[in-house]
């Protein structure tokens, strides 16, 4: 295990925070919950969970991070609204993100609450077969040249990399498969 010197941050407005808290203690990492502009600062990286982007962004400018969140440096992961929230652009309908993944994201496009599911998916740099649950889920419409497709899902692209950035369309969290979630935390 690397030696870490600060604590992962989770931010925990809304969603399913608590599930990413509860793989980083199983993987046996140090982690503590962002709600304040205060914790912010003693995290030297940050996972945004899946929950309701439009409830996190009002949240998060309320509580004084949303500008912050765009000038954070460290590496992130995304998660479903975690993904939707980090993208240069949002559509269904448009509306503000952090700017940070050059991508654009479309929410809700496999449909509404009864069109979530859980399938196997591809982890292209591992070839590997992996599962992914999707809730919800948003899809990506377009990838920036810095974007790498880290995540496929019958050929579309369900997980991009852009440097230290992290963002999947799915929720590796409450899936049995933590591979992706160990990519984000060997990332400097
Ligand atoms: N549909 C949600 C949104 O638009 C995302 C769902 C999720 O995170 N599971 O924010």
């Amino acid at each position: 295990m690397t030696v870490q010197t600060n604590p992962i941050g989770i931010l925990a407005l809304q969603g399913d925070y608590f599930e990413h808290g509860r793989v980083l203690k199983k993987l046996g990492h140090k982690f503590i919950y962002v709600k304040t502009p205060e914790e912010l600062i003693q995290v030297e990286s940050l996972i945004l969970p899946g929950g309701e982007s439009t409830t996190m962004r009002k949240l998060a400018k309320q509580n004084k991070l949303w500008d912050r969140l765009k000038k954070f440096k460290g590496p992130m992961l995304g998660t479903c609204a975690g993904i939707i929230l980090m993208a240069k652009e949002i559509t269904g309908p448009s509306e503000e993100g952090l700017g940070l993944l050059d991508v654009t994201i479309a929410r809700n496009a496999y449909g509404s609450q009864i069109n979530s599911f859980t399938d196997m998916g591809q982890y292209i740099q591992k070839k590997k077969n992996i599962e992914m649950v999707f809730i919800r889920a948003p899809q990506i419409t377009r990838i920036g040249e810095r974007c790498e497709v880290i995540a496929e899902y019958k050929g579309q692209p369900v997980g991009v990399q852009q440097g230290n950035l992290i963002g999947l369309t799915f929720h590796p969290e409450i899936s049995r498969n933590y591979d992706l979630i160990e990519r984000f935390l060997s990332l400097k």
